[in-house]
């Protein structure tokens, strides 16, 4: 067996995140909630090289799907990542992450006296500046929060 075809080894059921921004697989594996106590066999593959993205890692998990707050998470670490669903060994759905224009929810803002920090139920809003390296602007206060910050809430 090649060096490659070890990579793309399968699973049956379960998903392929591909593509995932290098280095990052990690992160990705943090944010599904895989620890070493969790079931189900989880591949990591990392710094393979790639003709879009020079390095990438590869995420893949059985017996599991993502639900679309994870799914959002992932955008943003790794905004040019792939979801693969695989039943019985086939991907029977393919689909790239896109990070939204404005992040509802998922993140806080790391400026203490920001008003979506308060006691007041103000959903914290930020607006996508710039993908890689991530930049995100609090829709209130301005607060900056990159990639860093936003990786220490997850
Ligand atoms: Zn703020």
């Amino acid at each position: 067996m090649t060096e490659t075809t070890l990579l793309v080894s399968k699973i049956k059921d379960g998903t392929v995140i591909d593509h995932i921004t290098g280095g990052h697989a990690l992160d990705v594996v943090k944010i599904l909630g895989i620890t070493g106590k969790t079931n189900g066999i989880v591949l990591i593959a990392m710094h393979v090289p790639s003709k879009q993205l020079g390095l990438k890692d590869i995420v893949k998990v059985e017996g599991r799907e993502l639900d679309q707050e994870e799914v959002d998470k992932i955008a943003l670490l790794a905004p040019g990542a792939s979801i693969n669903i695989v039943r019985n060994y086939q991907v029977i759905d393919k689909k790239r992450v896109k990070l939204p224009s404005l992040i509802l929810g998922i993140v806080k803002c790391g400026n203490p006296a920001c008003i979506s920090n308060s006691n007041e139920p103000v959903q914290p809003i930020f607006y996508v500046e710039q993908e890689e390296p991530l930049r995100l602007s609090c829709h209130y206060c301005g607060h900056i929060m990159e990639k860093k910050d936003v990786l220490q809430q997850f």
